[in-house]
């Protein structure tokens, strides 16, 4: 038995590894450890590779990338905050891609040179090649507009569509060139085609993600993330190499599946996110704090009284939501609950789907502060709760307990499940101001008779709320 026989077995091994890790990353209690196995798995499966016969030679040179790009990574993922870890995920996913695009690349070089290209490997080249520059530049642009390096708002001009059409048109016509060639009907300079259709990838890529507003911009990634995945499948065909085709489809399925839970979440269709204008959005329907007066009016409270009303609650409701998570507000959250459970007060965690900026972005946080699992609620398990509880305390949550997504259809986030915080008895909701969130629109929820707001940093204030309870104490 050569070593290049074992090969397989490892990729094999891996493959069941990167299964058992994604079974793992389904609940929080588990997640962890599935995080391990699958990376334990590819780590068998980069080893594995640097013993095959055609990569031997070029151990030293995978070495030295593995060694930068890995001392990156490891630095990137040791250093990014919570709230960054969108664009920290387009990154990885744009290099991904970019590396899949590299790879169909020069194989197509390599069997142009060898003189055999063939019809199946040039279809799968080309589908790795333009899924793969299109999820990196689309990826470039995505992180740049979550970083505030290019502007967060949908760029949008006239003649958009016919722009992106024509271009999806011409690389369709190039591609039908080149599989044509393949098959010996054409006479071509294949490499010139091949350079013509990743540059047309690339811009096809920008202009599918400028006209999406920074907002929406998660669920762009995650679809990104899946194109990516396609791509690596590709590529593994391409290369003969199965844990690639394997690893890919995993990625391509699951990215597939997050979009479309996002998608859901928001209550809108994936055809709305990339070509409508939420993201962009100054809703129609919307109105702002300073136009309304229908005689309600904004009742603000002190920290002290906050603390009153809590400590003479039995049932209070958390509510997390971007803002938490901006402030870091996670640990004095968990304090602020140890110490109304310390006073016999029942204290849950209502998690909206897509509550902060990305999905499972509370559970994260909150898992950092030690707040234990079986605390933390969906929302539809947590909504009936709503009615019994003294107190729903909002902290940095917005869109995600807008009542307009329940009762006004003129409300560009009309039909959006949310969480049924103004159903509870008194409402406590914490932020710095009355600016809109994430969908740019006001909030019903704030004049509410029962709501008081809390203004302040997150952290800041809920540290007062508990200083507070700690002297009443
Ligand atoms: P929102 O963006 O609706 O609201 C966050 C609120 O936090 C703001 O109104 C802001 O008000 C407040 N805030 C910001 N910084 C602080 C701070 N330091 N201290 C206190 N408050 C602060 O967040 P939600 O979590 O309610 O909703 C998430 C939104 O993101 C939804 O619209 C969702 O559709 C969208 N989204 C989520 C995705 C996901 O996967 N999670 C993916 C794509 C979109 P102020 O400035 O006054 O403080």
């Amino acid at each position: 038995m050569t070593l290049d026989t074992l090969i397989p077995v490892a990729y094999l091994i891996a493959a069941v590894t990167f299964i058992l890790g994604l079974k793992g990353l389904t609940s929080p209690t588990t997640a962890v450890m599935g995080n391990r196995i699958a990376a334990t798995g590819m780590l068998i499966a980069v080893i594995a590779t640097f013993f095959a016969s055609d990569v031997r030679g070029a151990v030293p040179v995978i070495l030295a990338g593995v060694v930068v790009g890995g001392a990156a990574g490891f630095y990137g993922a040791r250093v990014v905050k919570m709230t960054a870890m969108p664009q920290m995920v387009a990154l990885f996913n744009g290099a991904g891609g970019g590396a899949a695009a590299l790879v169909s690349i020069l194989e197509f070089s390599r069997e142009l040179d060898l003189g055999a290209l063939a019809f199946g490997s040039t279809l799968a080249t080309l589908l790795g090649l333009v899924i793969g520059a299109v999820s990196f530049s689309g990826s470039a642009i995505a992180f740049g507009k979550l970083q505030g390096l290019i502007t967060p708002k949908a760029f949008r001009y006239a003649g958009q569509q016919l722009v992106t059409g024509a271009l999806v048109a011409a690389i369709g016509v190039l591609a039908f060139v080149l599989l044509a060639a393949s098959l010996g009907a054409l006479a071509v300079d294949a490499m010139l085609i091949v350079v013509a259709i990743t540059v047309l990838a690339l811009v096809f890529g920008v202009a599918l993600v400028m006209p999406i507003g920074g907002a929406d911009m998660p669920v762009v990634i995650s679809l990104l993330n899946a194109y990516t995945g396609l791509a690596v499948a590709m590529a593994g065909f391409t290369l003969g190499n199965q844990l690639l085709i394997v690893a890919g489809t995993l990625v391509g399925a699951s990215g597939t599946i997050l979009t479309r839970l996002m998608s859901k979440a928001m209550n809108r269709s994936l055809g709305n996110v990339l070509f409508g204008a939420f993201g962009a959005a100054t809703a129609t329907g919307a109105t702002t704090a300073v136009a309304r007066d229908d005689g309600r009016a904004i009742r603000s409270i002190s920290a002290e009284d906050a603390a009153i009303l809590l400590g003479y609650a039995q049932n209070v409701i958390v509510v997390p939501g971007y803002g938490l998570a901006v402030a870091q507000a996670q640990h004095n959250v968990r304090e602020l609950a140890d110490l109304l459970e310390s006073k016999g007060i029942n204290v849950r965690y209502a998690i909206h789907p897509v509550a902060g900026r990305m999905p499972g972005h509370m559970n994260v946080l909150l898992a950092e502060a030690n707040v234990p699992y079986d605390k933390l609620f969906d929302m539809e398990q947590i909504n009936p709760e709503f009615p019994r509880a003294d107190v729903a305390l909002v902290i940095g949550a917005n869109d995600v307990t807008n009542p307009a997504a329940r009762s006004n259809p003129g409300s560009p986030i009309y039909g959006m499940p949310i969480l049924d915080v103004d159903k509870a008895q008194n409402v406590i909701v914490i932020k710095r101001s009355m600016k809109p969130g994430f969908a740019g629109i006001d909030n019903d929820l704030y004049l509410d008779p029962k709501t008081a707001m809390l203004f302040g940093d997150a952290k800041e204030a809920v540290g007062k709320v508990v200083q507070e309870l700690k002297r009443a104490a």
